[in-house]
């Protein structure tokens, strides 16, 4: 499908089983960042119509819940086909409204359709414990059964993936589901629901809401809904967190990020640079596993910036559509400027501007609107000035000196997020300190990005995650599943 198939034009939410037009007069323009070229408008649902939304997910629900759970998993199966079959013409969707590269769209749909085939499994993952003679003559039972109907709200760097760290789990183990997707590229979650229309799902189990944080707070304000998910940056992410506790449901909230990367003296320096170069600057850096500050022990600083500045030399920015292009356009203006606002805090802080993208040049005429930026880099940073500190989300990468490899852990520690940081070595000693020090929920060893597959869970710790279960696999199923456990006797007569 293209976007013509997707839409007349105006997004439409999918509720009941059936594409209807969004009640609300707000709205936005869904555009090409490459070209400005506007591809469609995405109105934002009223939060009086939310309410209906979720009392649509709550019948369902009662029918849904009781469907025997392998044939519950049968639509999800033939979602996965679904998305396996679409997933080109879906990366071009999502290169067009959201910048990054081809081969990034198609690998973050990858990732996707992983958690799809993980969330088939649902039949094993919901097995709990069973005890016999607990107490004296008693028997014990744990099952984990579904609680209602569930929202996810999502941001705009990965449309494809993220929604599917939450979706398929939601529903195979017999939940309802409402999906929020960003604003800014709702376009591939249009298209997830035209799969999904055609997966067979009973009406009403699945449901999409376009809109903008009006929307999302009548969601967290409904005191209907089982919980939410969330992603997308840390002052939203505590504000859904604590509104929905306020309100009294589940909630799972997945903020921003500042990733170190930790370059040892003893690391193959040639290596590290590839791979942060990579880290830092794929999606154009809007990542939340981006690893934008490498901390260098000792003599590997002056080598390792000389193999960075190489790396990045060869970095090819323009249309992500272009199969040359590495770095594609930032999603809008405004934040291609905040990106701009960050270099400049950069320089201004004293760090050493040694590559600076603000004047890249994408040549020809289509792309005169487009938010382009190229790869930046900064040495002899001061990791406790703004741009070691604040995300950035671009791509913007800074480079620090440290004495020794003690020096270089605190300084990672020393950020308020806690979602990835990633060690290059070849001594198993600091891998093990590392893995034991690092005070975040993801940790790569001589990975340039550490990134959990689907059958593991994803989340950060400090500002990154607010919550206890995480996204994907096991962490995914027991929120959405609340445990019983029945205790039994059976007496002789
Ligand atoms: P965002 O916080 O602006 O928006 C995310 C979602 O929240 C959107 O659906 C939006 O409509 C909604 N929203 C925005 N403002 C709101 C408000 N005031 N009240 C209620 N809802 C509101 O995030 P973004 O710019 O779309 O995404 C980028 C951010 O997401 C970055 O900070 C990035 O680090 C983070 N992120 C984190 C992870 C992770 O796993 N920790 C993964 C991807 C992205």
């Amino acid at each position: 499908m293209q976007i013509d198939d997707l839409t007349d034009g105006t997004l439409h939410n999918y509720v009941n089983g059936e594409w209807v037009p969004v009640d609300g007069d707000d709205g936005e323009a869904v555009v090409n960042p490459a070209t400005g070229e506007q591809l469609a408008h995405v109105p934002f649902t009223d939060p009086h119509a939310v309410d209906d939304v979720v009392a649509v997910g709550d019948a369902a629900f009662e029918e849904w819940r009781n469907v025997a759970i392998e044939e519950r998993i049968q639509p999800v199966f033939r979602l996965k086909e679904l998305l396996e079959e679409h997933q080109e013409a879906m990366a071009r969707v999502l290169v067009r409204e959201h910048g990054k590269n081809l081969d990034e769209a198609r690998g973050e749909l990858r990732r996707g359709i992983e958690n799809v085939e993980v969330a088939c499994g649902a039949p094993r993952l919901m097995q709990d414990g069973f005890v016999e003679n607990a107490a004296p003559g008693i028997d014990e039972t744990a099952v984990r059964r579904p609680l209602g109907t569930f929202a996810a709200v999502t941001p705009f760097n990965f449309p494809g993936m993220i929604p599917l760290w939450f979706l398929p789990y939601a529903v195979a183990t017999g939940n309802s589901f409402i999906l929020k997707p960003s604003e800014q590229d709702p376009l591939t979650a249009q298209y997830l629901f035209h799969l999904i229309d055609e997966a067979g799902f009973p009406d009403g189990v699945l449901n999409l809401v376009h809109g903008g944080p009006d929307t999302v707070n009548a969601l967290l304000d409904n005191e209907a809904l089982a919980g939410v998910s969330f992603v997308g940056s840390t002052p939203v992410a505590r504000h859904v967190y604590e509104s929905a506790a306020a309100t009294g449901m589940r909630v799972q909230a997945q903020g921003g990020a500042k990733n170190y990367v930790v370059v040892s003296d003893s690391a193959d320096l040639e290596y590290a640079a590839e791979k942060t170069v990579s880290s830092s600057f794929a999606c154009g850096g809007e990542r939340c596993l981006a690893n934008d500050i490498a901390v260098v022990v000792g003599d590997a600083y002056e080598p390792f910036v000389e193999a960075v500045l190489d790396a990045v030399d060869d970095q090819v920015v323009g249309d992500g559509l272009d199969p040359e292009t590495d770095i594609g356009a930032l999603i809008t203006p405004e934040h291609r400027d905040r990106v701009v606002g960050h270099i400049e805090a950069g320089i201004e802080d004293g760090n050493e501007l040694l590559r600076d993208g603000r004047d890249v040049d994408v040549p020809g005429e289509a792309y005169a609107d487009g938010t382009f930026l190229g790869p930046t880099v900064f040495g002899e940073v001061d990791t406790d000035s703004r741009i070691a500190q604040e995300e950035i989300f671009g791509p913007v990468l800074g480079i620090a000196r440290a004495d020794d490899f003690d020096e270089a852990v605190a300084k990672l520690n020393a950020t308020d997020f806690g979602n990835a940081a990633s060690l290059f070595t070849a001594r198993g000693a600091e891998a093990s300190q590392f893995r034991n020090e690092a005070e975040v929920g993801n940790v790569g060893v001589n990975v340039g990005t550490a990134a959990p597959m689907a059958f593991f869970h994803f989340g950060g710790r400090k500002d990154s995650f607010f919550g206890d279960l995480h996204a994907q696999a096991e962490d995914v199923v027991r929120f959405y599943t609340d445990e019983t456990v029945y205790i039994e006797r059976w007496p002789d007569e």
